[in-house]
């Protein structure tokens, strides 16, 4: 059932059609819960509460698999925007970009021109950019990039997947490089990723691990119970600096726990979404978690003291939808 779930999540988020529908009406169906608002600047409270709470953000403009040059370049404009505010609000925060947002699947050459106008604003600023890893076909035109970027701005690091064979390589190579280790959030082939948990788990904390003793600055980010605990018991073990390492959780997700890792000393950053195009995000997170599900059904049908709302029924019934489909996946399988 959930393979079935997060299979059938995963093909919502990749719908062309259904991801340019959301944009016009605005975030839905929940999503609120994981996605900030659709403008920087009325996020801004948002982060400068966390930095209060001595948590650090990243913010994610979203937006992916862009195919046209105005669209990418909005995008572009967006960003230094962004980083414009970043340094006049005075906040902890750095940026997340996507390639496919700045134009990668329209010309490599426009990407990287757009990638390196956002960096010479972020090195103004002393702001770092962190390049969000997409999908596999994706891979290792993102690694190129990056190892071209790096030779004029040292204020750029990416991400890599464990789920991906090649992960511990690449690590390797990037040893002095900022990373965040993530498991994967997309679908792909057995020929380039594992596909079971446990698999994906253990190279995550080999790959993790294996960092903490190195010098590069680590951004872990997961919201397994598990796994943290286990970093904890290696960080106490080996006696590894807290300054070397931060743990990155997505807005929404696990806040009690998010608070707990900031209570007990360790850094902590916010991965914070926001923008018009929530859906494919929006969908690849109950991909990964179909129990959210269940929090969002409760949130279209109930006020927060319990109360049915007024109007529940559009919402009601674009959630029950959504089950129903499951449900009939489910007999198919
Ligand atoms: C900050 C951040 C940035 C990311 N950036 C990228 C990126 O650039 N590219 C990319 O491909 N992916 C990215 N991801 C997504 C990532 O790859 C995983 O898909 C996602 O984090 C789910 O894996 P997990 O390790 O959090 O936990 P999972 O493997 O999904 O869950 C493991 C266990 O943790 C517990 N758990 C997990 N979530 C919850 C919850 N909400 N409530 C209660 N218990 C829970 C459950 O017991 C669950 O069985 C990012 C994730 C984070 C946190």
């Amino acid at each position: 059932m959930v393979n079935i779930a997060r299979d059938f999540f995963i093909g919502l988020s990749n719908s062309d059609l259904l991801n340019k529908s959301a944009k016009k009406f605005g975030t839905r169906f929940g999503a609120e819960r994981f996605v900030a608002g659709t403008a920087f600047d009325a996020v801004i409270p948002t982060i400068k509460e966390l930095n209060q709470k001595q948590t650090t953000c990243t913010m994610d403009h979203l937006g992916e698999f862009v195919t046209d040059r105005e669209e990418a370049e909005q995008a572009k404009e967006n960003i230094i925007h962004m980083l414009h505010q970043i340094e006049k609000e005075n906040l902890d925060c750095h940026v997340s970009i996507k390639l496919t947002q700045l134009g990668l699947d329209i010309e490599e050459s426009f990407c990287i021109q757009n990638v390196k106008q956002i960096l010479e604003v972020a090195r103004e600023y002393n702001i770092f950019i962190n390049i969000d890893m997409e999908k596999f076909i994706h891979y290792r035109r993102t690694l190129e990039i990056l190892k071209l970027l790096r030779e004029n701005y040292p204020n750029i690091g990416t991400v890599i997947q464990t789920y991906l064979y090649d992960a511990e390589k690449d690590v390797n190579a990037l040893e002095d490089v900022r990373l965040r280790i993530v498991k994967g959030a997309y679908k792909e082939d057995s020929s380039v990723a594992y596909s079971s948990k446990e698999e994906i788990d253990r190279n995550f904390l080999k790959i993790v691990k294996k960092r903490l003793l190195g010098k590069a600055f680590t951004s872990i980010a997961t919201h397994d119970h598990r796994i943290i605990d286990e970093i904890k018991k290696f960080v106490a073990d080996h006696n590894i600096s807290k300054n070397n390492f931060e743990f990155q959780m997505l807005y929404g997700f696990r806040v009690d726990m998010q608070r707990q890792l900031v209570k007990e000393g360790y850094q902590f950053c916010t991965y914070i979404p926001f923008g018009e195009d929530w859906f494919g995000y929006f969908m690849r997170r109950l991909a990964e978690r179909p129990q959210n599900l269940n929090l969002l059904v409760k949130d279209a049908l109930y006020t927060e003291d319990n109360k049915i709302k007024k109007q529940p029924f559009i919402i009601g019934t674009a959630a029950l939808t959504l089950l129903l489909c499951l449900g009939k996946r489910k007999k198919k399988a």
